[in-house]
């Protein structure tokens, strides 16, 4: 049997740069050669403030943005969380076997209650429990997904160890699979892109214009003592992106301009926005397709939903009758 692997994006808004570069780019390496679940984890979402009226849409365009990067439904199952019941199943009596102290001290938690200070519910509490969930349903053994969620993905790790050592052996031990872009800096300069963070990010929607803005905002420096590049803050960021988007040519130009002191960000930031529009056109351009073409887009949904019920019902079986539950 080929190995499984899960992954999820939140329907917190459209997809940024970041997503596509630690999770997206992923998902499309692993395609094809592992049996492949990615999911709109919408029950995950909710767990900050939301709109209820559109979220409907919010995972629709998720889902859109998915087959426009490219996973592709021949090779992979596309599933909306909230669809499979199963996740909260499983979640429920994962929980009881974990402490919640070691809920609490997770850094995503507390980001969250930091964020939200007015909306600490108990989901966002239990999210990497759900988490654990939405993985170990599927026995995924490798997970395409940013740095910012190896503590998760260790949380999994130790659910599993537990419920195996409780009541024999039953789950793998999950791996976080890396992209180069594993962890995408915020145009702000500070901490990761993120969808919540208003001036972060650089959306996969964006055109030309609405980038170069975005860019130009994105903080930088009046130049160097030093001649080297920072390590962290708004420069250090820009020459990140140019890494991820620019041939290793274009780079040593700007680089050798920054330890001159000659750089011009200006000319830079042009630079990169073309580079980042030039990658994200052609998936403009597919999204497009896959929007007018709702039936088809329907119809690959549905076919998966119904292989995901039957792979996460082989594993709840399994579950419900080892913890005594049957
Ligand atoms: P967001 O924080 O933007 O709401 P999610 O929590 O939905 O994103 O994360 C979806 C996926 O995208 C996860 O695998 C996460 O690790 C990855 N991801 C999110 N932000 C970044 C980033 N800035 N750099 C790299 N990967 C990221």
């Amino acid at each position: 049997m080929k190995k499984r692997v899960y992954s999820g994006i939140r329907a917190t808004g459209r997809l940024h740069l970041g997503n596509y570069l630690g999770a997206v780019k992923g998902m499309l390496a692993l395609q094809d050669y592992y049996d492949c679940i990615f999911s709109v984890v919408d029950l995950h979402t909710i767990t900050v403030p939301y709109d209820p009226k559109t979220l409907k849409q919010s995972v629709r365009e998720i889902v859109l943005d998915y087959l426009a990067a490219g996973l592709d439904p021949q090779k992979c199952h596309l599933e909306i969380q909230s669809k499979v019941p199963q996740h909260t199943e499983l979640a429920y009596l994962l929980s009881t076997i974990y402490p919640v102290s070691r809920l609490e001290d997770l850094p995503t938690y507390k980001e969250k209650r930091a964020q939200y200070p007015k909306y600490v519910n108990m989901g966002l509490l239990y999210y990497p429990v759900l988490m654990a969930a939405d993985i170990l349903l599927y026995k995924a053994e490798v997970v395409p997904a940013g740095a910012d969620q190896e503590p998760h993905i260790e949380v999994t790790r130790e659910i599993a160890r537990k419920f195996n050592s409780m009541f024999g052996n039953t789950f793998p031990q999950t791996e976080r699979f890396e992209t180069e872009g594993q962890y995408v800096p915020a145009l702000t300069g500070q901490g990761k892109m993120s969808k919540s963070l208003e001036g972060s990010f650089i959306n996969l929607t964006d055109d030309l214009e609405t980038i170069r803005k975005r860019l130009a905002s994105a903080p930088t420096d009046s130049g160097t003592l030093s001649g080297q590049i920072p390590k962290e803050g708004g420069v250090a960021n820009l020459f990140m992106l140019l890494k991820l988007f620019e041939s290793d040519s274009v780079y040593n130009k700007f680089e050798q301009d920054y330890r001159e002191g000659k750089i011009r960000y200006s000319e830079m930031k042009n630079v990169l926005a073309e580079a980042i529009y030039n990658e994200l056109k052609p998936f403009q351009e597919k999204r497009m397709e896959f929007k007018e073409n709702s039936e088809l887009v329907d119809s690959i949904l549905d076919t998966s939903l119904a292989e995901c019920h039957r792979m996460s019902e082989e594993t709840m079986r399994e579950v419900r009758e080892k913890m005594g539950l049957r």
